[in-house]
Order: structure tokens, then C-alpha cells, then sequence
């Protein structure tokens, strides 16, 4: 076994259906007597239905979040936050929510407790992220780690079922590259692996009904661990790909890692063996994970083609050569060629290889 060093993210989490009503003990516990619930405009009615769990520990609630959190969404937070005098946030929703309250943490203090509605797994990390001026910035601080997390599978079945595939998808992602990450672990492996497993047994179930609950949980149990391994581990290739594609094309956050990941996975399988070997064991036994995973995504109904998303033909260059430029650990060697093939066949909706 290979040396290591384990350093534990500190995580509160109380899971399972109906664990929403057991919000307002947990602010209670955290000593917090009026908070904040942040949420994105399409989940207003979700918002409130949190405050009114709360009842007089919410101060109210601002329905603002927005993707890539930006900065005047954070001041305009801060400062309702102030005018409320509220002493904590509960951010409802998924990666957008979540991040908003990150950022109000890393700003100015306030405890963050989340209550996660997609499988982006941001409530687990201490990366915060922040638009200004149309660049985002992002960074490590373990004050925005929210301070414990609420896993309700109900308020999930609302979810509408492409994004919960994207959304899944993207969770499997941070899975596949903590198993090969520089600084992984053999107990951060373990949760890959199951968190793995978890969503791809889960996905088909709640692809034929978005109200199985127990598909839900499984689905959301999966996001957690895949989650806590986003937060343990340095992500690779796959991550820095889909960052770039975001960033630069505007290309949807989950969709991307949904297109993208089973040609990275086929790309660095070959010096990723155990990684590799888990992803396929996770796929029921498949001999090649990454074509596996390609035929699963399609059987999903996902998307498997950046075309799709809007990427131009002429894109693939720019994009090869904006990953190229930025080092970053990888278990294979990035080449132009490598990159741009693989980016060509994810762009034509082609089977990795
Ligand atoms: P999102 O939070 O933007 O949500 C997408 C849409 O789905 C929103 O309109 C939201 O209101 C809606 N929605 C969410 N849950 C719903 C539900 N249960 N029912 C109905 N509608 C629902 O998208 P996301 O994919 O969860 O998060 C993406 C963002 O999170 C990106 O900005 C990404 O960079 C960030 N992210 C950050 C980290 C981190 O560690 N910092 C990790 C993962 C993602």
C-alpha cells in the first residue's frame, strides 16, 4: 500500500426522508436563532416551505441565487442578512444555493447550514466560488464547509429526471477522479467506490419513476459520498475540462461533466488500473467502464455530445490548448493531440475509446 496523509473535513449530516422537519433542531444545536434561507428564484416555494419548518428561527427568505455566485448576489445577501439580523444561513437548493451561502461565510462569517436538492455535491467542500466582472475566482477556506448538512430525499423528487441524470453524473465524476486523484486515500476510496455504486444503481430506478423515494435516498447517498470525496481529494483532467468548457463556452455545469466523463475515464483508464477496476465494479462488472458508462448515459436519456451543448467545431483547439497552459496532476500525460482527439469525439457525441 502506497504512503498517505488523512486529513478529515469535519461532517455533520443527518440523512433520510423526512430529516427536513429536523432542520430547526439542528439550528437550535448550532446556538442559532435567526437565519437566513437562501434558495434560487425557481425554488422560492422550496425556500419558504424551509422557513415555515423553521418558524421563528427564519428571518426570511432571499431567492436569488444564481450559478457561478455573483458577487453583487453575495453583497445583496450580506447585507439582507445585516438588516435582518440574522446570525446563520440555510441554503436550499443545489450547487448555486449552497455556493451563495459559501460565500456569505467567506465574507462575513455566518454559519452555513445546507440542505442539498441536486447531487452536486458542493455542501461537502470547503471551495468557494465568486463572479465578478464576469471572472470567477475560486479558492480553499474551510469557514464556508457548511457547518452541518440535512439530506431529505423528498425535497429531490422535484428534481426534473434529465437534470437529476446530469446531475448524478456530475457526482460520479468526482468519484472517478478522487480513485486516481495525487492525494488519494484509501478510506476516501471506499466512499468513492460505494458513492459509485450508489448512483449507478440508483439513476435507472428514479429514471422510471422520479418519485421512488428509495431511489431517491440511494441517489442522494450516493451524492454524499461523492461529494466528501470532491472535498478530500485534488480533482484531475475530467475536472479541469468541464472547468474550462463552463468558463469559457458557457456550457451548462452538469450536462458538461455528463458529455465529458467517459472519454476522460477511457483516456486515463490504461495508468489508472485500481481506479479503473473499482469504476467497472461499480458498473456491475463491465470490462471497459468507460464505454459502459457511455452506453449507461445514453440508456439515461443524457446528453453525450458538447455539439449538443453548443460547442463549435472551431472551439476544440482553444479549448486544448486553455488546459494545456494550466498545470494541474493528471495519471496520464496530457498531449495536444490526445486532448484534441478526445475533445473531437466528445464534441460528435462518438463512443470514447
Ligand atoms: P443549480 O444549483 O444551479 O441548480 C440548477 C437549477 O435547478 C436551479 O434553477 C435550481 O433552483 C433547480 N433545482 C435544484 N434542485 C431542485 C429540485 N429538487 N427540484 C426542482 N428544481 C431544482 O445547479 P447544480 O448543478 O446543483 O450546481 C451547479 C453549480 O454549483 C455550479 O456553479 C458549480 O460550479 C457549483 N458547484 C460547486 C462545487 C464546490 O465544491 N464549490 C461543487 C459542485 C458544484
Amino acid at each position: 500500500m502506497r504512503a498517505f496523509t488523512y486529513d478529515a473535513l469535519p461532517m455533520r449530516v443527518v440523512f433520510g426522508p423526512g430529516s427536513l422537519a429536523r432542520l430547526p433542531e439542528e439550528v437550535a444545536a448550532l446556538g442559532l436563532t435567526r437565519v437566513l434561507v437562501l434558495c434560487s428564484p425557481e425554488q422560492e416555494a422550496t425556500g419558504q416551505q424551509v422557513a415555515a419548518a423553521l418558524g421563528d428561527r427564519a428571518a426570511g427568505v432571499l431567492a436569488e441565487a444564481r450559478m457561478h455566485v455573483p458577487v453583487e448576489v453575495a453583497h445583496a445577501a450580506r447585507d439582507r442578512a445585516a438588516q435582518l439580523g440574522a446570525d446563520g444561513c440555510v441554503a436550499v437548493g443545489g450547487g448555486s444555493a449552497v455556493g451563495l451561502g459559501k460565500a456569505v461565510a467567506l465574507e462575513h462569517g455566518l454559519p452555513v447550514i445546507a440542505v442539498p436538492t441536486t447531487y452536486a455535491g458542493s455542501e461537502m467542500t470547503p471551495v468557494w466560488g465568486l463572479t465578478e466582472g464576469g471572472t470567477k475566482r475560486t479558492g480553499r477556506d474551510r469557514r464556508v464547509l457548511p457547518v452541518s448538512v440535512v439530506y431529505d430525499p423528498e425535497l429531490t423528487t422535484t428534481l426534473p429526471v434529465a437534470m437529476s441524470v446530469t446531475s448524478g453524473i456530475n457526482a460520479l465524476a468526482h468519484a472517478v477522479e478522487g480513485l486516481y486523484a495525487p492525494d488519494a486515500t484509501p478510506v476516501v476510496s471506499l466512499m468513492a467506490a460505494d458513492g459509485a455504486r450508489a448512483l449507478v444503481g440508483a439513476l435507472p430506478r428514479l429514471v422510471a419513476d422520479p418519485t421512488d423515494l428509495a431511489a431517491r435516498g440511494d441517489a442522494q447517498y450516493g451524492a454524499w459520498l461523492c461529494g466528501a470525496v470532491l472535498g478530500a481529494t485534488t480533482m484531475s483532467l475530467h475536472h479541469k475540462l468541464c472547468h474550462a468548457l463552463g468558463g469559457t463556452l458557457d456550457l451548462p455545469h452538469a450536462p458538461t461533466h455528463t458529455v465529458v466523463l467517459p472519454h476522460v475515464l477511457a483516456f486515463n483508464a490504461p495508468a489508472a488500473p485500481e481506479a479503473a477496476a473499482a469504476v467497472s465494479a461499480a458498473l456491475g462488472g463491465a470490462e471497459d467502464p468507460a464505454r459502459a458508462l457511455w452506453d449507461l448515459v445514453g440508456e439515461l436519456g443524457g446528453p453525450r455530445s458538447l455539439a449538443e451543448l453548443g460547442m463549435a467545431a472551431d472551439d476544440v483547439g482553444r479549448i486544448a490548448d486553455q488546459v494545456l497552459a494550466a498545470p494541474y496532476g493528471n495519471p496520464r500525460e496530457v498531449t495536444r493531440e490526445g486532448l484534441v482527439t478526445l475533445l473531437r469525439r466528445a464534441r460528435e457525441g462518438r463512443p470514447p475509446t
